[in-house]
C-alpha cells in the first residue's frame, strides 16, 4: 500500500486522499505549451509542478505504474500568423520552437521522456501534439453530434452547452457571468453565447484538414476538442489527474469536461484536477507591454536550471509566486550549501519519510525543503533532494559545467598557471604578473594552497 497522498481538487473545492482507478496504473495530464514562440518563466511552473508530481507518483507507485500525458498545442492562431510570416509550415515553426522548450526545460531538472521510458514497454511519459489526433478529434466531434451535444453550423461544429445540465461545474460560475464573458465571442451561427467551436473552417491559406460531421470544406479544431483527444487516446476516457494554469480553468477545462463527458458518457473526465498559481515578476503581471516578459532562456542564461527549480517549488504550487532576483539569490545559496555538504556521494537508497512526508500533503514543498534543511548525512540528503528533481549532479561536475559555461579554455587555464608558477620560482615578477593578469582576463580565480598546490575556479 502506498502512503496517502492528499491533493486539494479543483472540481470538489477539497483536499481529500488521492485515490488511483487503477493502482497499478496511476495516470496524469497536465496541458502543454503553445508552441509559436520561446517559453516564459510562468510557462515554467506548471512544468516543474507537475513534474514533481510525476516524480512522486512514481516514488508511491513505482516507475512502471504511473504514465504522464504532458500535450503540445502545435496549431492555434498564432502559430498559423507566425508561420505565415516566415514562410514556413506549422510543423517547421513548431518543431523548431517544441526542440529549444526541450533544451530549455532539461536544465530544470524535469524528467523527459527518453529518461523515464524503456524499450518495448507501455511509455511513461508521452508527449502527445495536436496535429498527430485529428482522427481522434472526428471521432469525438462526431459522436457529439450524433448524440445531440454538438451542431453544424456555417461550416462550424459547435459544442450545445445547454444540452449538458451540469455545464459549469468545474469553474462554478454563475451561468450568466459564463454568459456575459462569452459575449465578447457573440457570432450569429451560435445557438446560445456559450457554445464553443469544436471545429471551424480554415480561411485561405491557414492549415487545414478534412472536416468531421459531413462537411466538405476543410478546417481546423479548436483548441479545447485538441485536449479531449489527446487525453482519451493516451490515458482513457476517465483517468486519475488533469492538471494546468489556473488560467485555464474556464473555458478551457471546463469545456474539456464537456467535451468528453457528454462524448463518453461518463460521470468525470479526471477525477482530481490541479491548478497551479500565477507568476508574476517583482510585484507586476508578466506582459509584453510592462516590459517585464521574462523568457525561460533568458533567466537560464544566468542561473543554473536548479536554481530556477528550486526558487519555483519555495512557494507552494497553489499561491502565486513572485519572481525575484532575490528569491534567485536565495535558491543559489541553499544549492550551494547543499552541494558543499554531499560532494560527490551518490544517493542514499531510501528516500527520506521527512521529505516525503509534507509532499503528501498537497505537494508541500516549502516543508519538504525545510526538511532538507535539517538533513546533514550527504547521501541522505542527496536521496531527499532527488525526490525534488534536485541535487542531481556531484559537485564536480557542477565544477566542471561552470568552467564550461564561462567558455573557460582548460589548457590555457593550465599553461598560464604553469608559466605563473615558474616565473615565480624564477623570481621573475613581470613575467609573474602578466600570467595573473592573462587568468584574470580568463576569468578564473586561482588559490595557492598551503599544501604548495594551486587550484582554480571560475570566479563569481
Ligand atoms: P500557454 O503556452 O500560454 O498555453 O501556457 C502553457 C501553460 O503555462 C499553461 O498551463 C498555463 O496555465 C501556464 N502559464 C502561463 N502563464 C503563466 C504564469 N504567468 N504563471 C504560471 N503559469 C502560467
Ligand atoms: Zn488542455
Amino acid at each position: 500500500m502506498a502512503p496517502m497522498l492528499r491533493l486539494y481538487n479543483t472540481l470538489t473545492r477539497e483536499k481529500a486522499p488521492f485515490v488511483p482507478i487503477d493502482p497499478t496504473h496511476v495516470r496524469m495530464y497536465a496541458c502543454g505549451p503553445t508552441v509559436y514562440d520561446a517559453a516564459h518563466i510562468g510557462n515554467a511552473r506548471p512544468i516543474i509542478v507537475f513534474d514533481l508530481l510525476f516524480r512522486l507518483l512514481r516514488h508511491l507507485y513505482g516507475e512502471a505504474h504511473v504514465t504522464y500525458a504532458r500535450n503540445v498545442t502545435d496549431v492555434d492562431d498564432k502559430i498559423n500568423a507566425r508561420a505565415a510570416e516566415r514562410g514556413i509550415t506549422i510543423r517547421e515553426l513548431t518543431d523548431g520552437t517544441l526542440a529549444a522548450f526541450h533544451g530549455d526545460i532539461r536544465d530544470l531538472g524535469v524528467l523527459m521522456a527518453e529518461d523515464v521510458n524503456v524499450a518495448g514497454e507501455r511509455p511513461r511519459f508521452v508527449e502527445p501534439r495536436a496535429t498527430d489526433h485529428i482522427a481522434e478529434m472526428h471521432t469525438i466531434i462526431d459522436g457529439l453530434v450524433a448524440s445531440g451535444h454538438a451542431y453544424v453550423a456555417e461550416g462550424h461544429v459547435l459544442f450545445d452547452v445547454p444540452s449538458m445540465p451540469d455545464y459549469g461545474a468545474l469553474s462554478k460560475r454563475p451561468l450568466d457571468e459564463m454568459e456575459a464573458g462569452a459575449r465578447v465571442e457573440v457570432a450569429p451561427y451560435k445557438r446560445s453565447p456559450l457554445d464553443f467551436v469544436l471545429w471551424k473552417p480554415s480561411k485561405p491559406g491557414e492549415p487545414s484538414w478534412p472536416s468531421p460531421a459531413g462537411i466538405a470544406a476543410p478546417g481546423r479544431p479548436g483548441w479545447h476538442i485538441e485536449c479531449s483527444a489527446m487525453s482519451w487516446k493516451h490515458l482513457g476516457k476517465t483517468f486519475d489527474i488533469h492538471a494546468g494554469g489556473i488560467d485555464l480553468i474556464f473555458p478551457h477545462h471546463e469545456n474539456e469536461v464537456a467535451q468528453s463527458r457528454c462524448c463518453f458518457a461518463t460521470d468525470v473526465m479526471a477525477h482530481v484536477w490541479l491548478h497551479n498559481g500565477f507568476l508574476q515578476v517583482e510585484g507586476q503581471k508578466m506582459s509584453k507591454s510592462l516590459g517585464n516578459f521574462i523568457t525561460l532562456r533568458e533567466v537560464l542564461k544566468d542561473w543554473p536550471g536548479e536554481v530556477v527549480r528550486l526558487a519555483m517549488l519555495k512557494t507552494h504550487y497553489r499561491q502565486p509566486i513572485d519572481w525575484t532576483v532575490r528569491g534567485l539569490e536565495e535558491a543559489a545559496k541553499m544549492i550551494d550549501r547543499w552541494y558543499g555538504i554531499v560532494g560527490d556521494v551518490a544517493a542514499g537508497a531510501e528516500v527520506p519519510a521527512s521529505v516525503v512526508e509534507p509532499l503528501l500533503d498537497d505537494l508541500n514543498t516549502a516543508a519538504a525543503l525545510a526538511e532538507l534543511h535539517r538533513l546533514d548525512d550527504p547521501a541522505t540528503l542527496k536521496a531527499g533532494a532527488g525526490l525534488l528533481g534536485l541535487l542531481g549532479r556531484t559537485q564536480s561536475a557542477r565544477a566542471d559545467s561552470a568552467i564550461a559555461a564561462a567558455g573557460v579554455d582548460v589548457a590555457a587555464v593550465e599553461a598560464a598557471i604553469e608559466a605563473r608558477r615558474a616565473a615565480r620560482a624564477a623570481k621573475d615578477w613581470p613575467a609573474s604578473d602578466r600570467a595573473r593578469d592573462a587568468l584574470a582576463a580568463m576569468g578564473v580565480t586561482v588559490k595557492d594552497n598551503k599544501d604548495g598546490t594551486t587550484t582554480w575556479t571560475v570566479s563569481p
